[in-house]
């Protein structure tokens, strides 16, 4: 989907844009002419490196094939991100961890926050029915410890009549509970960023383009949790679908729990192959294929059309029995639902679990402004807010993986098409945040390279261990800057829509 942003956007952002842009990005500006005679032969230099460096997908034609491969989609240059918002959001994730921990393991909470999407949004519910039998029943026979690898989303707010780049805000876009994706390539980037600039004879300092340990930091924590399982022979279960073009970079976090210990041995399967190999033993334990699991690590299962009969819903049901740790478990899984962030960011929630006034501050400054549209005034109000200013809000449904939310045209008709039915309380109004746009040229196999207006969205991972009422382990495990340009709404490299990136600090 497209939108034509209107006139008083346009002015706003190219004001941001002349106050904003500072060395690095001015000199891509500035050597724009002289780059393009020399662009064709820079972008083969750039994908030669991603190809040897693992910064791989596979292609659309062959989704199930690693026979024919191509290089993730990715930016050419960096992108600026202003270094002190980019430590401001790693400063906060051990409290974002900690604050979807406590949400998770609140019953009453989680009731309360979606019992209206349950009762409307079949998807939802089904993973309730999942909990509720799970954790909700007298013979409390589940496993207690949680594992997160979760990934707080945030784009750079320009607030509207206000272009002073001091103003600039961190604004969460959404966090991740359910397979947090990227990690794997977007370590790399940091290199290949250093190899592009160097080709350009760009001046930069390597403290400019951060570090970035993700990859190994979030098999680290998968490895932590095979610990705290406490059996040697146990193995971690990647669940896949059955069609992974992102295969590559859940295979750089396969090699970093080889690089942690190389004893554990790792599978991959679907839920149709845990149904037909799998079982839960006498004693709660998930065994597969001879396996006995002490951690499933879900990189599908967060969208309806992973679940393609009620077989593979029985089957993460028996997943979620069982003694094996779940990355994530089926509370984090719905701590994560759009709905709940809604609920979060409602006047004193969040202050609840965060009883820190500081640190529930910190979080806080971080929330856009979002709208539940339950039956009533208020979501009347809201909906009637959105159809005057369409290109102000975007509407979410509980829904993940990017190409579900609705903007603009597409917004209005869905709101007029929603509004008077019940089904209007599974989706959340959220204030559209417009950050910057840069110059940077996007490369996705099969499309034209050509000079770009584009924005980013800046994502930090973080890992968290735990049971009710004790943490175990609680981390920052690195970022992920994805990129797109202006003109998409939507989000998602999976999905399409954006790139791999990396920040650069003027
Ligand atoms: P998903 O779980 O599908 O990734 P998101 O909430 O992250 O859902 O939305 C998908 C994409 O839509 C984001 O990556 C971002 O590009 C865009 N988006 C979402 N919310 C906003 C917002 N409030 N303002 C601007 N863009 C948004
Ligand atoms: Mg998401
Ligand atoms: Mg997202």
């Amino acid at each position: 989907p497209s939108r034509s942003l209107n006139s008083q956007s346009f002015t706003r952002e190219n004001k941001a844009v002349r106050l904003f842009q500072h060395t690095m990005a001015a000199a891509i500006l500035t050597s724009e002419s002289t780059l393009k005679e020399n662009l064709s032969l820079i972008v083969s230099q750039a994908k030669d490196w991603a190809l040897t460096h693992g910064i791989l997908m596979r292609t659309q034609h062959f989704p199930s094939s690693s026979d024919v491969v191509s290089y993730a989609p990715f930016a050419l240059f960096p992108s600026v991100i202003p270094k002190s918002l980019f430590n401001e959001a790693k400063l906060i994730q051990t409290d974002f961890n900690l604050l979807l921990h406590k949400v998770a393991h609140d019953h009453d909470f989680l009731q309360k926050s979606l019992k209206s999407v349950i009762a409307t949004d079949g998807f939802t519910q089904k993973l309730w029915d999942i909990y509720e039998a799970v954790y909700n029943n007298e013979t409390k026979k589940y496993q207690p410890l949680c594992l997160g690898l979760f990934r707080s989303d945030y784009m750079l707010h320009f607030p509207q009549n206000d272009s002073v780049p001091s103003k600039v805000q961190l604004k969460q876009i959404e966090i991740n509970t359910i397979a947090s994706s990227f990690a794997g390539l977007a370590y790399n980037m940091v290199s290949l960023h250093r190899y592009t600039m160097s080709l350009l004879k760009l001046p930069f300092g390597e403290e400019q383009i951060p570090q970035n340990n993700c990859s190994e930091e979030l098999s680290a924590g998968m490895v932590q949790a095979w610990d705290l399982y406490k059996k040697p022979e146990a193995a971690i279960l990647f669940l896949i679908s059955s069609e992974e073009r992102n295969i590559f970079d859940q295979r750089w976090l396969e090699y970093g729990v080889f690089k942690c210990n190389p004893t554990i041995a790792t599978l991959r399967l679907t839920f149709q192959d845990i149904h037909d190999l799998g079982h839960v033993d006498e004693d709660n334990n998930l065994i597969v294929s001879g396996y006995e699991i002490g951690v499933v690590y879900f990189r599908s299962g967060y969208s309806p059309c992973s679940y393609k009969t009620q077989q593979d819903w029985d089957t993460r049901k028996m997943i979620e029995c069982s003694n094996a740790i779940k990355c994530p478990s089926v509370n984090y899984h719905l701590a994560g639902s759009k709905k709940i962030q809604q609920e979060l960011s409602q006047p004193g929630v969040l202050e609840k679990f965060i009883p820190d006034p500081q640190k529930a501050q910190r979080l806080r400054k971080t929330f856009a402004k979002q709208y539940s549209l339950e039956m009533g005034l208020e979501g009347d109000e809201a909906i009637g807010e959105a159809l005057k200013n369409i290109n102000s809000f975007v509407l979410k449904p509980q829904r993940e993986g990017g190409g579900n939310n609705f903007f603009g045209k597409e917004l209005q008709s869905q709101l007029l098409k929603l509004k008077d039915s019940e089904e209007r309380t599974s989706y959340i109004l959220m204030e559209r945040v417009f950050p910057s746009p840069q110059r940077n040229v996007l490369i996705q196999p099969g499309k034209s390279v050509r000079f770009d207006d584009v924005i980013s969205e800046l994502g930090i991972y973080g890992v968290i261990i735990g049971e009710a009422g004790q943490v175990h382990y609680n981390k920052e495990t690195g970022h992920l800057v994805r990129t797109k340009t202006l003109e998409t709404d939507e989000g998602g490299i999976a999905a399409g829509f954006a790139v791999l990136d990396s920040p650069y600090f003027n």
